[in-house]
């Protein structure tokens, strides 16, 4: 450095998003990963075997590259084709349907979630979000100074919301209440008298309901996907989505917000001009993928889906029945969509780990094995565990989970005792 740090400078970088990063699922899981050790045993789940995406959504891409489509900068609402295919797609179940109007592209379904936050960011208003919860949405009611205030769910109704909850906490202020369906992390897909139910609450408490249904294409469970928007004849709906989890590529960086309005409210209380205010200023998904939208909504074949759902099936199938066998962790509902399961932790039954952070750490130093803790989704003393893995990787972290538990366990068996002592 040498006598440069002696000048005056007169710059220094902003600490307005200090507070907010530290919430993000990337700054947990970095930290974790930080702690594996891959000379001692690879790492799961591995981190090169990314699935692969359905023939026709490459074939799409490349033909936007060959053909010139997408070279050009793209309307900030999104390019109109991908507008109308994404209407025309989450159309499909619904008796009111959407326009290419009520479309607007995003940067996956983040920018979409972040995008919903900073229209209702007014200053006093606040927020009904998810506990437990993904995280991007925490993340920016932070950034943007909404108040946020939690829901609960009911465990022993499949984690249905609990709306005892909504109702305590909704005052003259709030906005809106968001909604995650599939739910990451619970892993359940919410029943169709269950929205209905919802839609009637925040009718009667005059809020909108936002809902995240990114994970809607990997339903495996025995309850079918219903959209929220089935009810926008009773509440205004902002529904959230992108192809990021349906076809297997989050980097493609591509998603939507859809205004599914009732009677212009949507229109007359300024969310329309405000979500084209936001995109005017905002970064927006690269063109090429946007060009390609039309193509990969509407030719990808139901057993690219069907293929990924029975994969994923299986696979929870086959971890929650080992999670049977580690009575240190409980997992109450086996998830319906989703690529995780959800546990909640017996801190009792463990000799030396006192919370879900340093549980996650020792089995990462120790097992080279990465789950999140549940205080990444706002739920302390709770892990999220990922099934998207081969057959023989999912077993070998069921049984490193396994010895791992044992080993920290209140409860020494005769078998490792002697394996502590050396005699084998
Ligand atoms: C992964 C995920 C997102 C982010 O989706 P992108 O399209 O990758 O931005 C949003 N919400 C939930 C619930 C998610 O699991």
């Amino acid at each position: 450095m040498g006598k440069n740090i002696y000048v005056n400078w007169q710059f220094s970088g902003s600490e307005a998003a200090k507070k907010a990063s530290a919430a993000t699922l990337g700054s947990y899981t970095s930290r974790i990963m930080a702690l594996c050790d891959p000379n001692v045993k690879p790492i799961l789940p591995p981190l090169s075997e990314a699935p692969e995406t359905s023939f026709s959504a490459k074939k799409a891409v490349v033909e936007a590259v060959l053909n010139d489509t997408g070279n050009a900068y793209a309307p900030s609402i999104g390019l109109p084709a991908a507008k109308s295919a994404v209407a025309k797609c989450l159309s499909r179940d619904l008796s009111k349907k959407l326009t290419a109007d009520d479309v607007f592209m995003t940067v996956g379904c983040n920018q979409a979630i972040e995008l919903a936050i900073e229209i209702l960011a007014t200053p006093k208003a606040n927020i009904l979000l998810p506990k437990p919860g993904f995280p991007w949405d925490m993340v920016h009611a932070i950034y943007n100074k909404l108040e946020v205030r939690e829901y609960t769910f009911l465990r022993e109704k499949n984690y249905e919301i609990d709306f005892d909850s909504v109702r305590e906490l909704v005052d003259e202020n709030t906005c809106a209440i968001l909604i995650i369906n599939p739910h990451n992390p619970n892993g359940n897909t919410y029943s169709e008298a269950h929205l209905k139910q919802l839609a009637e609450l925040a009718r009667e408490l005059g809020i909108m309901v936002v809902s995240d249904e990114v994970f809607r294409w990997t339903v495996f469970g025995s309850n079918p996907f219903v959209p929220m928007a089935k009810f926008s004849s009773i509440v205004p709906v902002m529904s959230l989505g992108s192809v990021s989890k349906g076809w297997n590529v989050p980097g493609w960086r591509t998603g939507w917000l859809a205004l599914h309005d009732l009677d212009g409210v949507f229109q007359s209380n300024k969310i329309v001009i405000a979500v084209k205010n936001f995109l005017a200023i905002d970064n927006k998904p690269a063109t090429v993928i946007q060009a390609a939208i039309p193509t990969i909504l509407g030719e990808t074949h139901k057993e690219f889906f069907e293929m990924r759902q029975s994969f994923l099936k299986a696979n929870a199938d086959f971890a929650f029945a080992k999670l049977k066998d580690i009575p240190a962790l409980t997992c109450y509902l086996k998830t319906e969509a989703c690529t995780f399961l959800w546990t909640e932790l017996n801190l009792s039954l463990f000799a030396d780990i006192k919370d879900d952070e340093e549980f996650c750490e020792k089995l990462a130093t120790e097992e080279c094995l990465i789950l999140l803790p549940g205080i990444a989704f706002g739920l302390k003393n709770w892990a999220r565990h990922s099934i998207d893995m081969d057959i023989f990787a999912l077993e070998d972290a069921f049984a490193r989970l396994k010895s791992f538990c044992e080993r920290h366990s209140t409860v020494i068996e005769a078998s490792s005792v002697k394996a502590v002592n050396g005699v084998k």
